[in-house]
């Protein structure tokens, strides 16, 4: 199914975001994640892609299609261009094709500390220009966006302003960063409609549940951190049980907020945790 549709009849779309396992020859592994998130009953379960544009490396391709033709849940494979040649990035629309996926995260992923770039592809937008040239009527592109602007950007306003170049060339959903203070979210979304962009957004949220992820997501994310959230931090990082617990009430606090204030989508960054997805959806399911 062709994701875009999904949000003309559903509100909110739920969905759940992987990534291919690390160790390579590891993949099968990611199959009993999935196994266990169907129970989420997801809308469409996405797959990230290394930014190293590395074409030896196929499993999100394989993981994306394995997630449809096995699981008959709906997939998205992410794909990045900015450390790709044209042909590289030629060839994995082509796979992803023939192997029936319908849609794509179009990225341009992170550029490396070196600076180093292929120059094929500067930015998301030349991607989606290029996956709309090879396969106009078979994949569906979707976007990424940022609540709290994207790091490189020098205004929130630059980066919608922006963000309508993606739009201009077929994007016609965006998910957006994570974000740990709703009214970020509401004021991006606001200025987003001001501006002109009319596409469904889903919101990304990623329950923070031990304090590896505090040192690691949160430090790195930038993004804004409430009161209640540095609170919780506070309160319980050196309790493992309790910031389990508290993790996953803030997530289903900002997740049901959202869905009572008329969000498009709820994405949930599963960090290949079933368990986590599974405890925020039986609090949320009465609302999807
Ligand atoms: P762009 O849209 O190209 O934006 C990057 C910067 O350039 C922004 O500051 C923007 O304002 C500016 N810009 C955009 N278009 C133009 C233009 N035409 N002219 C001038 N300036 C422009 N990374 C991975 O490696 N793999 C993944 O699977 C992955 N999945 C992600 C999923 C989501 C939902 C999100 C939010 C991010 C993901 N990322 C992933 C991270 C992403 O690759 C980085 O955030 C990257 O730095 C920006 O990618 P982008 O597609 O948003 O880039």
């Amino acid at each position: 199914m062709k994701i875009p549709e999904l949000y003309e009849h559903k509100k909110p779309v739920f969905s759940l975001e992987i990534f291919p396992p690390k160790k390579k020859g590891n993949i099968e592994s990611i199959y009993d994640t999935v196994e266990q998130l169907a129970h989420c009953n997801p809308d469409f379960i996405s797959v990230t892609y290394g930014a190293g544009g590395n074409l030896a490396d196929n499993s999100t391709c394989e993981i994306a299609s394995r997630i449809k033709k096995q699981y008959g849940i709906e997939s998205v494979a992410h794909l990045t261009c900015v450390n790709s040649s044209k042909e590289d990035v030629e060839e994995m629309i082509g796979r992803l094709a023939e192997a029936d996926i319908e849609n794509v995260l179009a990225l341009r992923g992170d550029i490396s500390e070196d600076g180093e770039m292929k120059h094929d592809f500067h930015h998301a937008n030349e991607l989606a220009i290029e996956v709309q040239r090879k396969c106009r009527d078979n994949l569906e592109i979707l976007g990424a966006c940022y609540p709290e602007g994207h790091y490189e950007s020098k205004s929130l306003d630059e980066d919608i302003q922006n963000l309508k170049y993606k739009i201009g060339a077929g994007v016609k959903v965006l998910i957006t960063q994570l974000f740990f203070d709703n009214q970020c979210f509401y004021e991006f979304v606001g200025k987003a409609r001001m501006m002109g962009i009319k596409v469904p957004v889903s919101a990304g949220i990623m329950p923070i549940v031990n304090s590896r992820q505090i040192e690691r997501t949160v430090a790195l994310s930038g993004a804004s951190l409430p009161h209640d959230f540095t609170k919780m931090i506070s309160l319980y990082e050196n309790n493992p049980e309790k910031l389990f617990e508290a993790g996953i009430q803030y997530a289903v606090d900002q997740i049901r907020d959202l869905i009572i204030n008329g969000v498009d989508g709820i994405h949930l960054y599963t960090m290949n945790n079933p368990k986590v997805a599974l405890k925020v959806y039986e609090k949320i399911e009465d609302l999807l």
